[in-house]
């Protein structure tokens, strides 16, 4: 038996215990953390993106940004989503994290569910990283959206080096720093992928973890991040 079904002992617990927001710590009178309604709403507030590439939409077909099946954002990074996804980092970040992943997921339901997903994939973080961590935002992004499909999160790829940050690296130079820096560490054949990043601003790092799952025989890799980052990337980007 679930507690949420006996009676009264769910609003006891409410009671004890009240439901806190994990980005503004205010109560959350609705019981469905770890968001609150607000900041919901701020939080996916993004400017509409093309669910091609990820740019701000355009007009016909896709010229610019990610190439893979397709992208969905939450959206744009700045201001409070900035600051979320900074906290969302931190060892104590996990609910935020996963809270983010809900709305990223509730925000592109349709899109997600056209896109027929087997498995969730989040972009790892080096082994030595995440032990200095405690935490990777990706992987936590990616079970509160894979809870939310209902869908399966599987860690298939794995760092096999390191490599210097995306942000200690001009544009240009993004796609050679993560070349061959993922290995694939489970199957993937025949899957449809939808692999998890915090922020996205080349889609370098999307690309590279795309190319070792297409090459694992995955059937569709698709993305989705918290934000996308235009433009120069801020100092205070941190990506795994
Ligand atoms: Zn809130
Ligand atoms: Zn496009």
């Amino acid at each position: 038996m679930q507690w949420s079904s006996v009676p009264g002992l769910a609003s006891l617990l409410d009671l004890l215990c009240p439901a806190r927001c994990a980005f503004c710590g205010a109560e959350d009178a609705t019981g469905r953390p770890p968001v609150c309604v607000a900041c919901a709403r701020v939080l996916s507030a993004g400017s509409a993106r093309c669910t091609g590439c990820g740019e701000p939409r355009h007009d016909g077909r896709c010229r610019r940004g990610y190439r893979g099946d397709g992208i969905v954002v939450l959206s744009d990074y700045v201001d409070e989503v900035r600051t979320a996804v900074l906290r969302a980092k931190r060892p104590s970040g996990e609910s935020l994290a996963a809270g983010l992943g809900t709305l990223l997921a509730t925000k592109h339901r349709d899109v997600l569910a056209g896109w027929r997903l087997d498995t969730v994939v989040p972009v790892p973080m080096h082994w030595l990283r995440r032990m200095g961590r405690g935490t990777s935002a990706a992987d936590e992004i990616a079970a509160g959206v894979a809870r939310a499909l209902a869908v399966p999160r599987r860690r298939l790829l794995r760092r096999g080096r390191r490599t210097p940050r995306q942000n200690e690296v001009p544009a240009e130079g993004r796609a050679a720093n993560v070349r061959g820096a993922f290995r694939r560490r489970g199957d993937g054949a025949g899957r449809r992928i939808l692999l998890v990043d915090d922020v996205c601003t080349t889609g370098a790092t999307l690309a590279e973890c795309r190319r070792i799952l297409v090459e694992a025989g995955a059937a569709a890799v698709y993305a989705a991040v918290i934000a996308r980052a235009d433009g120069r990337l801020p100092d205070d980007h941190d990506p795994p």
